[in-house]
């Protein structure tokens, strides 16, 4: 095992003045682990902060500009993510080691890299989940990591940390197991009784990008672990008095920007996904460029408003009822400066404006500015009497978006004869002004 002797963070500091990242960890361990698993905690947290497949990794900064902001998604080593049933959980997100065989460029856990390394013995995750859990800081685990020694035995470690967890210690809290694609089927099958959720990383959209990009990794490998999920929970619904499997579904991450897979490629893989497997997310990942990085993958970084539009759009196909296709003329990016149910919406006029008293539910959530539960509320509302203008303000619907869009008993939008360009420009996101530095 590499030994990385870090710094004693707290020398000369108190712990609430420490970043973010140290405190949390000096709070919660220090008093209560061994030194060296401190060591593996900060190496193995550190390098699981790049996996975006739990929910919350893929969320904007919410802390303030020290990142050490209360509810801030950046503290290292906890993660937030939400349960079948919508609570938002916080788990221990750690690699099992970030030992790899694999060389895949976009990574910065590839066998190539200069990094600290650390590996944890299942019973040492053990150990730290349940210590994180008895302190109420974690209501479960995020475990993935890199491969060692093959992909059966990476998967039987990971495996061992569940079954210990629920077996030894009757562990009834949440477990997130990342699944390796080539581990044998039966493995894979076994990991779905002991987690509430399994994901297995996609990386890259098409198998061209993981030949170039990822060449140990094939897509189709990828798919059979996916299916093979899919299958173990369509035994279950199947057969309900089988074993528990996977409660909380399958989940992948795409990297975004590594290459140059255009949103059309991305948005049409995540919606084969959600179709063939029935994965419960596809979770886009920005590219970070890495230290000393390969120069297969680009230096900087896409925009994180391609992340974030790519976001919007999937919830589009996930519970809106959108194509891909509909999304897309052909092959090319979401627009950055307007969001896709807007730009969808400019390119269909001749759908609008939608009497609300009269259109189909289904269409009036593709009215930009109104969302499904307002759809709901304006169903319910009209079979009690006709809607009105106002009941939109009421509902705290994005007025300025929706308005040139629908029609109400009351209301008329001018905007209807105005051409898509013009209300292009008049709808679309602005820049947020900057604050120049006082030295230019
Ligand atoms: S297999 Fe996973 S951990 Fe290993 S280099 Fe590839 S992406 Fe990184």
């Amino acid at each position: 095992m590499y030994s990385h002797k870090l710094p004693d963070p707290t020398k000369g500091r108190s712990a609430t003045c420490l970043p973010a990242p140290e405190a949390l960890l000096y709070i919660h361990t220090v008093k209560a682990c061994p030194m060296e698993l401190i060591d593996k905690l900060s190496i193995l947290a550190d390098a699981a902060k790049y996996d975006a497949s739990c929910a919350s990794s893929g969320a904007p900064k919410r802390s303030s500009e020290s990142k050490s902001g209360l509810g801030s998604t950046n503290g290292m080593g906890i993660c937030h993510s939400y349960t079948p049933d919508g609570r938002c959980v916080s788990l221990l997100k750690i690699l099992l080691t970030n030992f790899c065989l694999y060389d895949c460029q976009y990574c910065v856990n590839r066998r190539s890299s200069d990094v600290p390394r650390a590996r944890f013995t299942p019973e040492e995750v053990v150990t730290l989940t349940m210590d994180f859990y008895r302190r109420n800081c974690v209501s479960g685990l995020f475990l993935s990591s890199g491969i060692i020694r093959s992909a059966d035995y990476t998967m039987e470690q990971l495996i061992r940390v569940a079954k210990l967890l629920r077996e030894d210690h009757e562990f009834r809290g949440y477990i997130h197991l990342k699944t390796i694609p080539e581990a044998d089927p039966a493995l894979i099958a076994e990991a779905g009784r002991y987690a509430d959720r399994l994901s297995v990383n996609i990386e890259l959209p098409t198998d061209a990008s993981l030949q170039t990009l990822a060449p140990e990794k094939q897509l189709v490998s990828i798919k059979q672990a996916m299916k093979t999920i899919y299958t173990g929970e369509q035994t279950v619904l199947n057969e309900p008095r089988s074993p528990k499997f996977a409660p909380a579904g399958q989940s992948t991450q795409m990297i975004v920007g590594a290459d140059d897979t255009d949103d059309s490629t991305i948005l049409h893989g995540a919606q084969a996904l959600y179709g063939n497997y029935k994965l419960r997310r596809v979770y886009y990942s920005a590219f970070s460029p890495i230290p000393n990085s390969p120069k297969s993958v680009p230096l900087a970084a896409p925009p994180l408003m391609r992340e974030h539009r790519l976001y919007q759009a999937d919830f589009l196909l996930r519970s809106y009822g959108f194509k891909a296709g509909e999304l897309f003329k052909g092959p090319g990016h979401l627009a950055l400066d307007i969001d896709p149910k807007l730009a969808w919406a400019l390119e269909n006029r001749e759908v609008f404006p939608l009497d609300l008293n009269r259109a189909e539910a289904s269409l009036i959530a593709r009215i930009p500015g109104i969302g499904l539960r307002t759809t709901e509320r304006l169903v319910e509302l009209r079979q009690q009497r006709r809607i009105r203008y106002e009941d939109l303000a009421r509902m705290r619907c994005v007025l300025a978006k929706a308005k040139p869009f629908f029609i109400t008993s009351d209301y008329h939008p001018q905007q209807a004869e105005v051409t898509s360009q013009m209300l292009y420009q008049q709808l679309r996101d602005r820049p947020q002004p900057q604050q120049m530095g006082l030295w230019g």
